[in-house]
């Protein structure tokens, strides 16, 4: 791969670390043409420490390493992309990315809104709330919304109508989120089995 390692003059090129599994950004390290070698040849990623003004493998004293998935050099050669499996939290203060974040898998807006599902799970005595109404009411209640809800769909598939079906569609999932919840499960475990399945 060709780096442009003197953009910088200072034979450095920057290095953002990213979880392969869970794309959250951990961490950003400097890395010189004999740390980029050695992380290739020993798959563990090496920095150039600025500070150590040495060569340092990420979890040298702590064994938390990085162990190296993909390096992508990005557009014009002076930033590398690298994905990794990281042995345990990646910073140094204990936690799993440099910018106090939990290292967990997201889905965009649907783990917004399952955060919130998950808030009215644990104040169900909020009367404006229609999702802590359906908590209240109890698990048989939501495992009917979702059957109603799904049948709804199949109404709807078979009909001409897209919004429909999208709004159903909706319905559906929404519902289902709620009954993930209610036994105490969320996306990410059923994304697990899908993916075991692959
Ligand atoms: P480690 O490489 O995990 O064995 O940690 C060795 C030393 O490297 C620590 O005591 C810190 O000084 C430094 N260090 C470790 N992790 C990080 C990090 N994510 N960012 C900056 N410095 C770090
Ligand atoms: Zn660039
Ligand atoms: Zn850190
Ligand atoms: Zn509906």
């Amino acid at each position: 791969m060709e780096i442009d390692f003197n953009k910088n003059n200072d034979g450095l090129v920057p290095a953002i670390i990213q979880d392969a599994l869970t794309k959250n950004v951990l961490m950003l390290g400097y890395m010189n043409e004999e740390a980029y070698q050695k992380t290739v040849d020993t798959n563990r990623v090496t920095f150039f420490s600025r500070t150590k003004n040495r060569l340092w493998t990420k979890g040298e004293e702590s064994g938390n390493f990085l162990n190296l998935v993909t390096i992508k050099n990005d557009c014009d050669q002076d930033t590398l992309l690298i994905t990794v499996s990281p042995v345990g939290p990646t910073c140094h203060k204990g936690t799993d990315t440099c910018w106090d974040e939990d290292n967990i898998q997201k889905f965009g807006f649907l783990s917004d809104l399952e955060a919130v599902i998950k808030n009215r799970k644990e104040n169900v005595d909020n009367d404006k709330s229609y999702v802590a109404s359906l908590f209240k009411a109890g698990i048989n209640k939501v495992a009917q919304k979702v059957g109603e809800e799904a049948v709804e769909v199949v109404i709807e598939a078979k009909d001409d109508n897209d919004d429909l079906f999208l709004n159903e569609s909706a319905d559906l999932l929404f519902h289902y989120l709620i009954l993930l919840q209610a036994k105490d499960f969320s996306l990410k475990d059923i994304v697990k089995v899908l993916e075991s399945r692959s």
